[in-house]
C-alpha cells in the first residue's frame, strides 16, 4: 500500500487528516513504541507582540519523527492516541518536557513562557491539575509561565466534566487559552464562565483577513468580544505582511505564524530570540540615527 512506500507516504494522510481502521492500528502500535523509545520531540513556535514584534513566548508542538516514515503530523497521530488510550501518557510527557525545557532555558538565562496543547481527554483525568502542578514544582517553574491551550470545541465537548478542572487550573494560577477560536460556536455565556485569559483566532479566519470582508468582520468582532471580557487575542497562522497589517489594525494583541517563524527545536529558538533582539535593537538605532 501507499503507506508502506516509505518517506512521503504520510503526506497523503496529512491532506485528509484521517486514516482507515487498519492504518490506525498500525499507527497506534508504532506510537506506543515511539513513546517507550523516547522518539517524541517538542518544537517551539514564537508568538510576538502585534504592535512591535517583540518576543512573548512560544507554543510547544509535538513532533514524531518515525524511523522509516519520516515526520508524522500531530493532526494524524493525536486522534489515534486519543482513540487508543495513549493520550494521557503523551500529554504527561509533553508537560514534563515543556517544564524541563523551561528550566534548562532559565538556567541559561532565558525565561521563556510556554503554551502546551491539552486534549479534552487529558482534562478529564481527575488528577490532571495535581500532575501539572507537581511537574511545575519539580522544575521550579511558576504556574504563570505555563499556558494551557484547549480548543474551543474541546472545552465545549463536555462542559460539566471540564468545568471543575478548568476552575481548579485557575486556582493553581495556570492560565488558559482557547485555541482555534471561531470554529466551535461557543456562546458568550459559556466564554464568560471559562477561567481563560486568551483567545486564539483560528487560522482559517486569519488566512482571509486582508482579502475577505466577512473574515475581517469576524476577526473584528472576536477582538472586541475578547477585549470586552478582558481576554488577550492571538492570531495564529499569520503568513503574510498583508495579514500582519490587517491584524494589527484590528487590534490583535499577539501574532504567531510562518511569517515570523516556523516551529523549531529548543536550541534554534534561543538563536532566533538573540538574532531578533539584535535586529530590533539595530532597527531602533537606525531610526534614532536617521
Ligand atoms: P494548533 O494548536 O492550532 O497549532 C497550530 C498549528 O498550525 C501547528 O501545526 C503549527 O505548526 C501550524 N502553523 C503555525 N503557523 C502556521 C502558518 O503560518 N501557516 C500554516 N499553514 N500553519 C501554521 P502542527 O504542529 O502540525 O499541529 C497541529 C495540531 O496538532 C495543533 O494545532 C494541535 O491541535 C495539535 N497538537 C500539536 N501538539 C500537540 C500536543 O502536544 N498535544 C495535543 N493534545 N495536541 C497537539
Ligand atoms: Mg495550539
Ligand atoms: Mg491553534
Ligand atoms: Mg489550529
Amino acid at each position: 500500500s501507499a503507506k508502506r512506500g516509505g518517506g512521503g507516504a504520510y503526506a497523503v494522510f496529512q491532506q485528509y487528516m484521517e486514516c482507515d481502521a487498519a492504518d490506525q492500528v498500525t499507527l497506534q502500535s508504532d506510537l506506543r513504541l515511539a513513546v517507550e523509545r523516547g522518539q517524541l520531540r517538542l518544537h517551539y513556535q514564537p508568538k510576538v507582540e502585534a504592535r512591535n514584534g517583540g518576543f512573548i513566548g512560544v507554543e510547544a508542538l509535538l513532533r514524531w519523527e518515525h524511523p522509516e516514515r519520516g515526520m508524522v503530523p500531530p493532526n494524524l497521530f493525536i486522534p489515534v492516541a486519543e482513540r487508543f488510550g495513549l493520550i494521557a501518557g503523551i500529554g504527561d510527557w509533553v508537560i514534563e518536557e515543556a517544564c524541563r525545557q523551561m528550566r534548562a532555558w532559565a538556567d541559561d538565562g532565558h525565561v521563556v513562557h510556554v503554551a502546551v496543547n491539552v486534549s479534552a481527554l487529558q482534562l478529564r483525568q481527575a488528577n490532571f491539575v495535581a500532575k501539572t502542578k507537581s511537574a511545575l514544582q519539580r522544575h521550579a517553574i511558576l504556574p504563570s509561565q505555563l499556558l494551557c491551550e484547549i480548543t474551543e470545541s474541546a472545552a465545549m465537548e463536555d462542559v460539566q466534566a471540564t468545568q471543575s478542572t478548568l476552575e481548579e487550573l485557575g486556582k493553581v494560577g495556570l492560565f488558559l487559552s482557547i485555541d482555534d477560536f471561531g470554529t466551535g460556536y461557543s456562546s458568550l455565556g459559556f466564554l464568560r464562565q471559562l477561567p481563560a485569559r486568551q483567545l486564539k483566532i483560528d487560522r482559517s479566519f486569519v488566512q482571509d483577513v486582508d482579502s475577505n470582508n466577512d473574515a475581517r468582520s469576524l476577526v473584528d468582532a472576536v477582538v472586541r468580544l475578547a477585549h470586552a471580557l478582558g481576554l488577550c487575542v492571538v492570531a495564529e497562522g499569520v503568513e503574510t505582511v498583508g495579514q500582519q497589517r490587517a491584524l494589527v489594525d484590528l487590534g490583535c494583541d499577539e501574532l504567531q505564524g510562518y511569517f515570523f517563524s516556523r516551529p523549531m527545536s529548543a536550541d534554534r529558538l534561543i538563536s532566533w530570540i538573540d538574532d531578533r533582539g539584535a535586529a530590533m535593537t539595530s532597527c531602533a538605532d537606525d531610526s534614532s540615527a536617521a
